[in-house]
């Protein structure tokens, strides 16, 4: 049989047991021994289920309380002398100290930073390294797991990320400078690894993905050299995209046997299996890690028999990635149809994917497999589906409907003449605090306490308390605060046809937080109006402009799971239609001004730089198809946050929404830099509150980065708002941060005007 295992298992548990055990610690509920005892109960189900499906290996470190980068950072000494001084705490409130810049014990003390794996919705924190740094081995939590998992009976194959990766993803000048030293490292960890007798050890370097330098292959040259003569038998994981130019590279290295990601790196695999030698192994990721769709397995073993008939016993068959990307149990989903489930697997259903795979080379596991074909033929023509009057409209789509009446220029006067805005007015950028009372109501509303009219009831009065708080500060251009709104996506989701919400859905984002990313199988149409009667309120309760409020095409796409079997690139043409519709009734319905937001444009783009232009050219036109069925003084603002905009901002710009609200104030303005090099052509508020931060900046730093801003941008284009929307907030933060904001604009109007 082919060898089976996966790179890793989620661990955040089917009920997400992980992060209600987490957060109880950090409330100080529950103890260390309590909270060991869960992640134990966690990681003993995860490997049963992998033991189950017939894996071979179970796989092991995958499992991590925060996060499996702070988890390698810890286990080489890659602490920052700020967590180690004077530090009182237990080493396990030091490593939630790391991760969130507090713990139950212990000063708080500014928290890693936090950024993107990859091109995933996971954030991982970055190990900082300087030219000083020293690495010390600390395997304990590894050894440990290993022992835990043999003592229950599994096979462990631990998992590590590799040095090279760890260094790319690292901060820090001339990081690898620090190789030899970590290295060393590394080698003692594998030796001793080998002296536990395991296995197998899966070393993952996933920037063999990415474009490299050549100091960085060199650097994946000299590691593999030096750990592969430790006599560990190695599986160099790679994932998340294909080789290309890297293939050779990869190839090339001393190891035991390689994973290659096939979802996304096509037929790679097939050159691979000709050209490894004969004591290696390849393990192909057939399985997609990264979304919930069930696998078309007799297609794939088409591909695999003659890729068995070379490797024989040396084939392995895996996940593409880790499932830590997907939801744990499809199983947990009472709400779904017979039809719409076969569809589907999530994290545990790909196990047993992998199982039929093994047993479809072997000629067996007919009835598994017939039962597949069913599944994928039923998705494949179903109704539910292909909507022929969607592929219709698509079609009938001319260049003409992503481009706006007139160009800004000649838009902004009469937007101007409407809306009757001071000089730098100020705007916020959505949401207002999610009360306690807000959660409250709906859940009372799933849970069939409140009735739906109860429940609207509710939220008009929200609106109309969000409208009056907006009016006394004194805010220009106002919202309604999206009380309505579990979730950005999510409630739009909940209202499109093509879409679907599951109710345990939940992928891990950072820490314990988690997403429940809605899935599109479907094409995409609005059956009715979304947002307008909230806007329509809260614009009836006011003289002052009102704000409508949507979350843009590629947002939609991005944080969801995205059907498979047509480009992306079709299903957000689709999204752009349908709140195309959206965008045209706000503007029927009196709404002088529609936010679109596209906070996750950035995230979108593609690994390798070439394929940039691709995926901006679609995206961007999306957003414009969305957004220029609106007359001339209709004014479109759009709002981006999460990440650095210069290296895209002549996208940000052919958006050609007439304002932008922008993160910038923890970066301190560096997006105006940006400005130097390009004349960005339209208004721009950039934020001056960070609003992440419990801590609200006072108004001369506020008229400080307004001041800089003017240095840079025509001052009769500057807006002064927040850096992101206010949900997360209490209204005691936000009412003085506002206040604060107002003050600040007041004396730059006198300054500036
Ligand atoms: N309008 C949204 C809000 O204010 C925007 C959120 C975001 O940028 N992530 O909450
Ligand atoms: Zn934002």
């Amino acid at each position: 049989m082919a060898g089976l295992h996966i790179p890793g298992f989620p661990r955040i548990g089917a009920h997400r047991e992980l992060k209600f055990a987490l957060e109880g610690y950090w409330r100080s509920e529950i103890d260390a021994g309590e909270l060991e005892k869960i992640a134990a109960e966690l990681r003993h189900r995860h490997w049963q289920l992998q033991q189950d499906a017939g894996l071979d290996y179970v796989s092991v470190n995958d499992f991590s309380l925060y996060d499996q980068v702070l988890d390698h950072a810890c286990m080489f000494g890659m602490v920052p002398e700020r967590f180690t001084r004077g530090r009182s705490d237990s080493d396990l409130d030091n490593y939630f100290r790391m991760a969130r810049g507090r713990a139950p014990t212990g000063e708080p003390v500014r928290a890693l930073e936090m950024t993107k794996w990859f091109d995933t919705n996971y954030h991982y924190l970055a190990p900082e390294l300087d030219n000083n740094s020293t690495f010390t081995l600390h395997p304990d939590k590894l050894f440990d797991e290993i022992v835990e998992a043999r003592s229950l009976g599994f096979t462990p194959k631990p998992v590590l990320i590799g040095p090279v990766t760890l260094l790319w993803i690292a901060r820090g000048d001339s990081r690898l400078a620090l190789l030899p030293q970590l290295l060393t490292q590394y080698v003692e960890l594998l030796q001793q690894l080998k002296n536990l007798q395991v296995e197998w050890v899966q070393i993952d370097e996933p920037i063999l993905t990415l474009d490299l330098e050549a100091s960085w292959c060199q650097a994946l040259r000299t590691a593999y050299a030096t750990l592969g003569a430790v006599g560990s038998r190695l599986l160099l994981t790679t994932y998340f995209g294909d080789l290309r130019d890297n293939l050779d590279l990869c190839l090339s290295l001393p190891v035991d046997g390689f994973h290659l990601d096939s979802v996304r790196g096509g037929l790679e695999y097939v050159q691979a299996a000709k050209r490894i030698s004969d004591d290696q192994v390849l393990s192909v990721g057939i399985i997609d890690g990264r979304n919930i769709w069930k696998t078309d397995l007799n297609a794939a073993l088409e591909h695999l028999r003659p890729v068995k008939r070379v490797l024989g016993e040396r084939l392995w068959l895996s996940t593409s990635c880790s499932l830590l990307h997907v939801p744990v149990d499809l199983d947990r989903e009472k709400k779904l149809d017979a039809q719409q489930r076969s569809w589907f697997a999530f994290a545990t259903q790909k196990l047993n994917e992998l199982k039929v795979l093994a047993l479809g080379l072997e000629g067996q596991g007919q009835e598994a497999l017939a039962f597949n074909a069913e599944a994928i033929a039923s998705r494949r023509q179903s109704k539910r589906i292909h909507k022929p009057e969607v592929a219709q409209r698509l079609a009938g789509i001319t260049g003409a409907d992503s481009q706006r009446q007139s160009p800004y220029p000649a838009r902004a006067p009469h937007q101007r003449r409407r809306l009757q805005l001071p000089l730098l007015p100020t705007t916020t950028i959505g949401s207002f605090p999610q009360t306690a009372e807000i959660r409250a109501a709906r859940a009372d509303l799933r849970r069939g306490n409140l009735s739906q009219a109860e429940y609207e009831q509710q939220m008009l009065g929200e609106i109309q308390h969000c409208v009056k708080q907006q009016e006394q500060l004194g805010l220009d251009l106002l919202v309604h605060g999206e009380a309505e709104r579990n979730d950005m996506v999510e409630y739009f989701g909940e209202q499109l046809e093509g879409y679907l919400t599951t109710q345990n859905g939940w992928v891990q984002s950072y820490g314990s937080r988690c997403v429940k990313p809605p899935v599109i199988f479907g094409d995409v149409q609005r059956p009715h109006p979304m947002t307008v009667r909230w806007s329509e309120y809260a614009q009836s309760l006011t003289d002052k402009p009102m704000k409508g409020m949507l979350t843009g095409p590629v947002t939609m796409l991005q944080w969801a799971f995205v059907r498979d079997d047509q480009p992306r690139s079709a299903t957000c043409r689709q999204i752009a239609l349908a709140l195309r519709d959206e965008v045209c009734d706000l503007e029927r319905a009196g709404i002088p001004a529609i936010q679109i937001d596209e906070p996750a444009l950035r995230e979108g783009l593609p690994l390798r730089r070439g394929d940039w232009q691709a995926y901006l050219d679609w995206a961007t036109e999306a957003f414009r198809l969305c957004s220029s069925g609106v007359a001339d003084d209709c004014q479109i603002h759009t709002h981006m946050c999460y990440s650095e905009f210069n290296d895209i901002i002549a996208a940000v710009a052919a958006l050609d929404a007439d304002v932008i609200t922008i993160e910038t104030s923890r970066s301190n303005m560096q997006l105006l830099e940006a400005f130097e090099a390009f004349d960005y052509p339209n208004e721009i508020g950039p934020g001056v509150y960070d609003i992440h931060s419990p801590n609200t900046p006072g108004v001369k730093q506020m008229v400080a980065l307004i001041e800089r801003a003017a240095r840079r941008i025509p001052v009769d284009r500057l807006w002064v708002n927040p850096d992101c929307g206010l949900k997360t907030r209490q209204w005691q933060e936000v009412t003085p941060a506002l206040e604060r904001l107002v003050e600040a604009t007041r004396i730059l109007r006198k300054r500036l005007g």
